[in-house]
């Protein structure tokens, strides 16, 4: 079988993330984290950039074997360390208009037989360390993008029954299809589609809800939105004046709930993939904006965990619609990663709001995001409630229904 990833796909892929995803302007530096395995895209993507006339591409590489030696051989004190120098050096580039492109493709079950107490120290340690880039991307100060490469244990694992070079095939062009790169010129389509998520934000802001009733299977939740909440979807405006597509996949609409507004019962629709766990059937009920009572028929004690972070991992931070129709969700697959599974339904996330998903979102302050009802957390866990089944109204602020949804597709 020849290589089972179409080189010209790859290519428009790349060129769709410099110029769609990213907007690089001339002279801006650009910095690329990927999987090792993912070289042929980054190579494109360094050559698009520079016919785009960048400044300097430099490439973090991860490579997953590397991870996996760390568990089996590095002492104890290892999992409390994170390269903190390289993430001031990013800020750094950050603070000097660098853009920043991340490529996605790790094994998402890598760390499933480790040691989960060195996990979770490992991730504190480098959430910390991460902080100052962290900071700067959620604050947008940057344009930014993310994009996929379908690596083989990814792969697998999304297609277990196939042979590797088949799997790879499949996820690879399960990955084009979403990303829209299979498409005759990927640039328009993604013209063609931030105008339709944009015309879906201008009308849910003009009916400013005080509101959304989301009733389906298992299912019959009213979350309150902040005061002064802001939809968004598709291309946005950085600080740094640059428009960009963050997401390539992207096909939610979404803003901020109010963290003491939401009442009933939600139930997940699609498992969800945390840090090498897959947590199956989530029933959770909220009053007053809390979950008070969760379960889940697998990974159970992984979501119980979570929900203890902080006093915000109870509350949520976003919702999110996504039609059932989507191209995602027609295909039917679960990729277990959240850039793909969250545009395969409309979705809840537990934890930290988006300050742009606020009326002037870049000047707004922490305390303001507060007073309007934003949630803050040290978590930000999105996960799927949407189905065919699934309708929502809209409450305005006099009270009037307005339907939203209906069987799952915009009314
Ligand atoms: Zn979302
Ligand atoms: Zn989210």
């Amino acid at each position: 079988m020849p290589n089972p990833i179409s080189k010209k796909n790859l290519k428009k892929l790349a060129k769709l993330s410099i110029h769609t995803g990213l907007g690089l302007e001339k002279g801006q530096d650009l910095i690329i984290s990927a999987p090792i395995e993912a070289l042929p895209l980054v190579r494109l993507v360094t050559k698009e950039a520079y016919k785009a006339g960048a400044g300097l591409v430099s490439c973090f590489f991860g490579d997953d074997q590397m991870s996996l030696l760390r568990y089996k051989y590095a002492n104890d004190e290892s999992f409390d360390k994170a390269p903190a120098w390289l993430f001031e050096g990013m800020a750094k580039a950050f603070d000097e208009n660098a853009a920043r492109l991340a490529i996605i493709g790790d094994n998402p079950m890598l760390l499933a037989k480790a040691d989960p107490k060195k996990v979770g120290r490992a991730n504190k340690a480098m959430s910390e360390a991460g902080s100052p880039v962290r900071e700067r991307i959620t604050a947008f100060n940057v344009n930014w993008n993310i994009i996929a490469y379908p690596t083989k244990d990814w792969a697998k694992l999304v297609f277990p029954k196939d042979s590797s070079k088949k799997a790879t095939k499949k996820l690879a062009n399960a990955i084009f299809a979403a990303s829209r790169a299979d498409k005759k010129d990927p640039i328009a389509e993604w013209k063609k589609h931030n105008a339709t998520l944009a015309i879906k934000s201008k009308w849910l802001n003009e009916q400013n809800f005080a509101s959304l009733h989301f009733k389906g299977e298992g299912t019959d939740l009213m979350v309150g939105l902040a005061d002064g909440h802001e939809w968004a979807g598709g291309a946005a405006k950085a600080k740094n004046g640059i428009t960009c597509n963050a997401n390539i996949p992207s096909e939610e609409v979404f803003t901020t709930p109010h963290a003491n507004k939401v009442d009933g019962y939600v139930k997940s629709t699609k498992p969800l993939s945390h840090a090498g766990t897959l947590i199956d059937d989530i029933k959770v009920t909220f009053k007053d904006g809390k979950i008070i009572k969760a379960s889940a028929s697998k990974g159970e004690e992984v979501l119980l965990k979570v929900l203890e972070t902080d006093e915000g991992a109870r509350r949520l931070g976003e919702v999110a619609l996504v039609p059932h129709s989507s191209p995602i969700s027609a295909s039917g697959i679960l990729f277990y990663n959240t850039l793909f599974d969250e545009n395969a339904s409309c979705h809840i996330a537990l934890g930290q709001c988006y300050s742009k998903c606020f009326v002037e979102g870049d000047k707004i302050t922490k305390s303001q995001v507060e007073e309007q009802g934003g949630n803050s957390s040290a978590i930000h866990i999105d996960w799927m409630i949407g189905s065919e089944k699934m309708d929502i109204d809209g409450i305005t602020q006099s009270g009037e229904r307005v339907a939203v949804f209906r069987k799952g597709e915009w009314a």
